[in-house]
């Protein structure tokens, strides 16, 4: 086990639900204030968990930016009294572009957010309509401007296959967030079969969705633009400025800990998985009733947990040490082997430097190589 550990909030309220949502999250404000006590509450019965102090911070949702940010502040206090909050920490908060009006963008930077995770998804009012965001194009760049402006490391989230988007509204969107001066993107796939509008959208307008190889030249195309303009892809799906990555997400993909508080928030002491309830009144009562709200806990054996320490670090582009890859290899069936070995043959993965990485077709594909693994 490597580095200091991290801690993940998670504030599942957003002002309108969007359409293709998955995350734990609810409409309005209603249960806001016992929630965060609750979540102060729970820091303080975890005091100790793990040696602190934290040296990421992370808001995650939900929507962060729409909760008071004096409730965020209580959540901070409680995290330095417990465990303690390195100086120069990563403080992350997901924001709604439309939360971030200067007033708002001043509280946060004063209760110590230092790094903003914006969902922009889109710079096309025509993308963003189907998607039931709350803002517009021009609201987003106007947050993302005022932002940087702010100092705040910013990181802007885009998404591809959106329905009626081009490679050239892509390339536009993607280009203005950059010369915003965003030095941190992070770009997922649109997922349309949990999203009924969507699916019907599909149904009755098939040319307005992009097929798999348009989504592979959607993927390209961001690939080629980041790393033309300084940013390199240090994750599948992450692009950064040198310096700029996201400290708090590498502690995922490192197997290094994570205290996470709040509803659905799962934690990992480097050893064993602890999740909390995923229900917002269970959550209260649990919290209210014995300070902790697991409803699950995992330890993998060491072979799966070798494994999965492979299949993680394969997704950074730094990618994983061969000896770590052998004794993971060590484990498996012969037939995943030879998935591995075919990967290798078919330009999937690579050695290079001592150690295995997954190639640029591999990313894309990655899924067929984690398969061998998990
Ligand atoms: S802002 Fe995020 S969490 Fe909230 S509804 Fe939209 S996708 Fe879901």
């Amino acid at each position: 086990m490597t580095g200091r550990p991290g801690a993940y909030v998670h504030v599942p309220y957003c002002a309108h639900r969007c359409t293709y949502c998955s995350f734990v999250a609810v409409t309005g404000r209603e249960t806001e204030q016992p929630y965060f006590d609750a979540v102060v509450r729970e820091a303080r019965s975890r005091a100790g968990e793990v040696v602190g102090p934290f040296d990421t911070v992370y808001f995650g949702g939900g929507t962060p930016s729409y909760a008071e940010p004096s409730n965020l502040a209580r959540v901070l206090a409680a995290l330095r009294e417990a465990f303690g909050v390195a100086a120069g920490a990563e403080v992350t908060a997901e924001a709604n572009p439309d939360d971030l009006d200067d007033r708002r963008l001043s509280a946060l930077v004063d209760l110590g957010v230092n790094r903003l995770s914006i969902g922009v998804q889109s710079l096309s009012d025509g993308e963003l309509e189907p998607l039931e965001r709350r803002h517009d194009a021009s609201g987003a760049l106007g947050a993302l401007r005022r932002a940087v402006a702010r100092g705040l490391r910013v990181s802007a989230d885009l998404m591809i296959g959106i329905p009626g988007q081009s490679r050239e509204s892509l390339r536009r969107s993607l280009g203005t967030i950059l010369a915003a001066g965003v030095r941190h993107v992070s770009v997922y796939l649109l997922e349309i079969e949990k999203a009924p509008r969507l699916v019907a959208m599909r149904e009755a307008s098939p040319g307005m969705f992009a097929g798999d190889e348009e989504m592979v030249a959607r993927w390209e195309l961001v690939d080629d633009l980041c790393t033309s303009e300084g940013l390199t892809r240090y994750e599948t799906s992450n692009w950064a400025r040198d310096g700029e990555e996201s400290r708090h997400n590498l502690k995922y993909w490192r197997r290094e800990p994570v205290v996470a508080l709040g509803v659905s928030a799962s934690s990992f002491d480097g050893v064993t998985r602890r999740t909390n309830s995923g229900s917002i009144p269970a959550y209260l009562q649990a919290v209210g009733t014995t300070g902790t709200a697991f409803v699950s806990e995992e330890t993998l054996p060491v072979a799966e947990a070798l494994r999965e320490s492979v299949f993680l670090g394969l997704r950074e582009s730094a990618g994983v040490t061969e000896a770590d890859f052998e004794r993971a290899v060590e484990t498996l069936s012969g037939s995943d082997r030879a998935r591995l070995e075919d990967a290798f043959a078919a330009g999937l993965l690579c050695r290079w430097g001592g150690r295995v990485r997954l190639t640029r077709p591999g990313v894309l594909m990655s899924n067929e190589v984690f398969s061998a693994l998990l």
